[in-house]
């Protein structure tokens, strides 16, 4: 049986989605600062100039463009989605779901 406590339930709304453009990222974190849901960090790897470029976890986007403006090198497009609802369910008595649902958040940001 499930109780109140075993489980939370979070509800996400999609509104945006950035790509990159990685080679021209000089990886100057302008657009970190600007994003304000705290969804942009640089790579742990280099590009082939030699700069850690931007990575965003698009779970976190709004949609809001505040990155795409900053950026002195229009590195990043961003898409809006029609907002649509998505709920991920988290029982934390399940470490194997719970694993699986952060294994797919980490590898969707890297
Ligand atoms: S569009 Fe807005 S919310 Fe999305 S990554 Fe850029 S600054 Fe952050
Ligand atoms: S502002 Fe542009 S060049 Fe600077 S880190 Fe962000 S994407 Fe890269």
């Amino acid at each position: 049986m499930e109780t109140a406590k075993s489980k939370t339930v979070r509800e996400r709304k999609l509104k945006g989605k950035v790509v990159f453009d990685i080679q021209k990222c000089k990886g100057c974190e302008l657009c970190i600062t600007a994003c304000k849901e705290g969804g942009l960090k640089l790579s742990e790897k280099l590009n082939s100039k030699g700069y850690r470029y931007i990575i965003a976890n698009n779970d976190l986007c709004t949609g809001c463009i505040n990155c795409a403006l900053v950026c002195p090198d229009a590195v990043i497009t961003v898409y809006r989605t029609d907002g649509k609802k998505k709920k991920i369910d988290v029982n934390t008595d399940d470490k194997k779901k719970e694993k699986d649902i952060i294994s797919s958040i980490l590898k969707e940001i890297e």
